[in-house]
Protein backbone atom coordinates (compact mmCIF):
# COMPACT_ATOMS: atom_id res chain seq x y z
CA UNK A 1 0.00 0.00 0.00
CA UNK A 2 2.90 2.45 0.84
CA UNK A 3 4.72 1.19 -2.09
CA UNK A 4 1.72 1.94 -3.96
CA UNK A 5 1.69 5.33 -2.63
CA UNK A 6 4.97 6.38 -3.36
CA UNK A 7 4.39 5.05 -6.77
CA UNK A 8 1.60 7.06 -7.40
CA UNK A 9 3.44 10.30 -5.82
CA UNK A 10 6.51 9.32 -8.05
CA UNK A 11 4.60 9.06 -11.34
CA UNK A 12 2.49 12.64 -10.62
CA UNK A 13 6.30 14.43 -9.59
CA UNK A 14 6.47 16.50 -12.78
CA UNK A 15 2.64 17.84 -11.83
CA UNK A 16 3.57 18.18 -8.25
CA UNK A 17 6.85 20.72 -9.13
CA UNK A 18 4.62 22.55 -11.30
CA UNK A 19 1.88 22.78 -9.08
CA UNK A 20 2.46 26.50 -8.65
CA UNK A 21 3.19 27.11 -12.80
CA UNK A 22 1.23 29.12 -15.48
CA UNK A 23 1.31 25.88 -17.55
CA UNK A 24 0.33 23.62 -14.81
CA UNK A 25 -2.86 22.15 -16.08
CA UNK A 26 -0.92 21.40 -19.65
CA UNK A 27 1.79 19.99 -17.55
CA UNK A 28 -0.63 17.74 -15.57
CA UNK A 29 -2.51 16.45 -18.14
CA UNK A 30 0.95 15.32 -20.21
CA UNK A 31 1.87 13.77 -17.10
CA UNK A 32 -1.54 11.97 -16.53
CA UNK A 33 -1.56 10.75 -20.37
CA UNK A 34 1.72 10.36 -21.30
CA UNK A 35 3.18 9.62 -17.27
CA UNK A 36 3.48 5.75 -18.01
CA UNK A 37 5.91 6.33 -21.10
CA UNK A 38 8.95 6.56 -19.21
CA UNK A 39 9.73 9.20 -21.85
CA UNK A 40 6.76 10.86 -21.41
CA UNK A 41 7.43 11.33 -18.21
CA UNK A 42 11.32 12.75 -18.52
CA UNK A 43 9.66 15.22 -20.86
CA UNK A 44 6.53 16.35 -18.33
CA UNK A 45 9.17 16.90 -15.76
CA UNK A 46 11.68 18.72 -17.55
CA UNK A 47 8.59 21.40 -18.38
CA UNK A 48 8.00 21.52 -14.99
CA UNK A 49 10.78 22.53 -14.05
CA UNK A 50 11.73 24.58 -17.37
CA UNK A 51 7.77 26.31 -17.13
CA UNK A 52 7.52 29.73 -16.02
CA UNK A 53 6.48 30.91 -12.21
CA UNK A 54 3.02 32.07 -11.87
CA UNK A 55 3.96 34.25 -9.13
CA UNK A 56 5.50 37.39 -10.37
CA UNK A 57 8.98 38.08 -9.32
CA UNK A 58 9.22 40.79 -6.95
CA UNK A 59 10.90 43.67 -8.57
CA UNK A 60 12.42 46.90 -6.61
CA UNK A 61 14.49 46.99 -3.67
CA UNK A 62 13.98 48.05 0.03
CA UNK A 63 12.36 50.76 0.41
CA UNK A 64 14.47 54.01 1.50
CA UNK A 65 13.13 54.34 4.79
CA UNK A 66 14.49 50.74 5.99
CA UNK A 67 18.04 52.24 4.78
CA UNK A 68 17.72 55.13 6.97
CA UNK A 69 15.91 53.08 9.79
CA UNK A 70 19.25 51.01 9.51
CA UNK A 71 21.54 53.74 9.45
CA UNK A 72 19.92 55.31 12.52
CA UNK A 73 20.00 52.17 14.78
CA UNK A 74 24.00 51.74 14.30
CA UNK A 75 24.42 55.24 16.22
CA UNK A 76 24.67 58.23 14.17
CA UNK A 77 24.69 60.90 16.02
CA UNK A 78 23.53 64.64 16.22
CA UNK A 79 25.90 67.14 16.74
CA UNK A 80 24.60 69.35 19.94
CA UNK A 81 25.97 72.90 19.12
CA UNK A 82 24.43 72.98 15.65
CA UNK A 83 22.13 69.75 14.97
CA UNK A 84 23.59 68.04 12.11
CA UNK A 85 24.04 64.58 11.58
CA UNK A 86 27.30 63.76 12.52
CA UNK A 87 28.96 60.57 11.94
CA UNK A 88 28.72 57.61 13.72
CA UNK A 89 32.42 57.01 13.81
CA UNK A 90 33.56 60.87 14.31
CA UNK A 91 34.41 62.71 16.53
CA UNK A 92 34.13 65.88 15.78
CA UNK A 93 31.20 67.41 14.05
CA UNK A 94 31.89 68.43 10.52
CA UNK A 95 29.26 71.81 10.64
CA UNK A 96 31.17 73.44 13.77
CA UNK A 97 33.92 71.57 14.87
CA UNK A 98 32.67 70.67 18.49
CA UNK A 99 33.26 67.17 19.50
CA UNK A 100 30.48 64.81 20.05
ZN1 LIG B 1 27.92 70.92 14.99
Amino acid sequence: MLLMLAAVFVYFLPSFIARHRQSFAAIFLFNFFLGWTFIGWIIALFWARLAEPRVPVIVGSMPAYAYAGHSNSRGAKFCSGCGRLAQPDGRFCAGCGRSI
